[in-house]
């Protein structure tokens, strides 16, 4: 078979693989214009889809942003700023202004304070080596500051086209889905078309006569949680509606299981409460530090769940990581699954999660 290219992005037809890039079914391909399924949703539905890329082709395709003049505006998930930041993206975006765009609001308990959220998400993007323009805080699926966010992108924009960027699962499409639905009239004039000067496709979404919003495929972060486990158990660990906390007064040498996806063991201190931020549906187990490898043992699965039967059959073993905390209020973050809010005070505790997956500490956000 020779090499077609889509007629859309310009990316190369493969007819193997529907999740990957530049899929069409083989029957398409008797037709005169291919193009590839996410140019088809888009064209026919109006609808972006995001299609994963391996790292190195994304970054790669993120450095044609440095070639041209616009606004960069990188979207990440509140609820998952250390697994959804690209780091690095200085060396990508080059000069151009960058805005941050915190989604996920909705899932926020009521009583986090949005002011201390974006300077959070300010300092912590500094502390990445990014400084950014601005932070604006959206719900993308409930069209929440969307309007603010789209008026403050004409300003900052300066007649020059926007490239809106982010890892999967950010809620990328459907921030960008809301954007096009909202602006009226907008519809009809969407076209998929060659980003100018190369052969790898961004989705062109015009703002006017000369400028356009660029829709960049999502990046792959492989340290999420997300990677390790099966469509059905993400829907139970994806947070759908605001977090309730749970509280847990532990005493030391006590040890709390989330599902059993991870595990935090409270290794010495004095007794302290551990308020946990997870999605409402992730059941939490406590119980004694000595007995917590047998439960894992005999409970996987059942008590301890999820994982289910097929996130099973993948899900790396859990690996554990000591912290010793006794600055601040710290926040113990789980790459994609929540955190746990831990008080000040002398306290060491072992984190464990399947190998690959990041867990890190930061300054409480709450
Ligand atoms: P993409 O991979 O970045 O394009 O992400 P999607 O747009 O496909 O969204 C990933 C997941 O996040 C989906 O399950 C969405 O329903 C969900 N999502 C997107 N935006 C929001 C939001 O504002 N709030 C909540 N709670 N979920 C969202």
């Amino acid at each position: 078979m020779s090499t077609i290219y889509c007629q859309g992005c310009g990316i190369e037809i493969q007819t193997t693989n529907p999740d990957q890039p530049g899929y069409a079914p083989s029957s398409a391909l008797e037709r005169e214009d291919v193009i590839c399924k996410r140019c088809f949703r888009l064209k026919h539905y109006n609808e972006v889809q995001d299609v994963p890329y391996q790292d190195d082709d994304f970054l790669e395709m993120l450095n044609q942003i440095s070639k041209n003049e616009g606004l960069v505006v990188q979207l990440v998930d509140i609820f998952d700023f250390n697994g959804s930041f690209i780091s690095g993206l200085k060396r990508h975006t080059g000069n151009n202004p960058v805005i941050l765009v915190g989604n996920k609001m909705d899932v926020l308990p009521k009583s986090v304070n949005p002011g201390k959220v974006k300077l959070w998400l300010k300092k912590a993007a500094k502390d990445q080596g990014l400084s950014v323009k601005d932070v604006f805080l959206i719900s993308a699926e409930k069209n929440q500051g969307i309007e603010e966010l789209s008026n403050e992108i004409d300003k900052y924009r300066k007649g020059k086209d926007v490239y809106v960027v982010g890892t999967t699962n950010v809620g990328k499409s459907t921030f960008i889905n809301t954007l096009i639905s909202n602006t009226s009239g907008v519809k009809d004039a969407i076209t998929t078309s060659y980003f100018p000067g190369t052969t790898l496709g961004f989705i062109d979404i015009p703002l006017d006569e000369r400028s356009s919003l660029y829709d960049t495929p999502g990046v792959i972060q492989r340290h999420q949680m997300a990677h390790y486990v099966s469509d059905q158990d993400l829907k139970v660990i994806t947070p759908r509606k605001e977090i309730k906390t749970k509280v847990f007064q532990l005493n030391e040498e006590q040890t709390l299981y989330f599902g059993g996806l991870a595990r935090l063991d409270f290794v010495a201190g004095d007794r302290t409460s551990f308020v946990c931020y997870f999605s409402n549906e992730l059941p939490i187990h406590r119980t004694k530090l000595e007995k917590a490898d047998e439960l894992y043992e005999n409970h996987l699965g059942e008590l301890l769940s999820p994982p289910d039967a097929e996130t099973m059959e993948k899900l790396p073993p859990l690996k554990g990581h000591t912290f010793k905390i006794n600055e601040d209020k710290t926040d113990l973050v789980f790459s994609g699954l929540g955190w746990i809010t831990i008080p000040e005070g002398d306290i060491t505790v072992t984190a464990h999660v399947p190998e690959g997956v990041k867990v890190s500490l930061r300054d409480s956000l709450i």
